[in-house]
């Protein structure tokens, strides 16, 4: 059962997962990371464009659930314009949101997932392009899978 707050945040994750933002690849990329989660066969690839510390643009390949595709269109819009030390930021709020379905400070859309929590199998599903944005940030060509990771 779904009280009207989760129902809009449903209808946000069906549209961005139906009409996923920013999924292409990107030529121009500089840097890029794999993210598997091998429990729901989530698999996408994450292209950004850093110029110096700010990443200009955000762009996504892939295949999954609708939960994953939803976070990456999210992700991917939510990160342009930022800077790497702003996007770790983002990446605290968002994890911690999404393991225990507290918002701390202003996430802005990604609120939508802070009911992720109460289904466990769908933690990973809605991390996943998380970490895969931390590993193309902290260097080039990086994998990330949801097994090596506790959470
Ligand atoms: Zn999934």
């Amino acid at each position: 059962m779904f009280d009207d707050i989760n129902d809009l945040y449903q209808q946000v994750i069906l549209d961005h997962c139906k009409k996923p933002r920013n999924f292409h690849e990107m030529a121009q990329a500089t840097r890029t990371a794999q993210g598997h989660n091998p429990l729901c066969g989530d698999n996408l690839k994450l292209f950004l464009a850093l110029d110096g510390d700010v990443i200009q643009d955000a762009s996504f390949v892939g295949s999954g659930c609708c939960i994953s595709k939803a976070s990456a269109s999210l992700l991917t819009d939510a990160v342009k314009g930022k800077t790497k030390a702003e996007v770790q930021a983002i990446f605290d709020q968002v994890h911690e949101m999404i393991m225990t379905g507290k918002i701390v400070g202003d996430v802005g859309k990604l609120a939508v997932f802070a009911g992720v929590y109460r289904y466990p199998a769908r933690v990973k599903c809605a991390i996943l392009s998380w970490h895969a944005l931390i590993a193309a940030i902290k260097g080039e060509d990086q994998s990330v899978t949801t097994e090596s990771e506790k959470n």
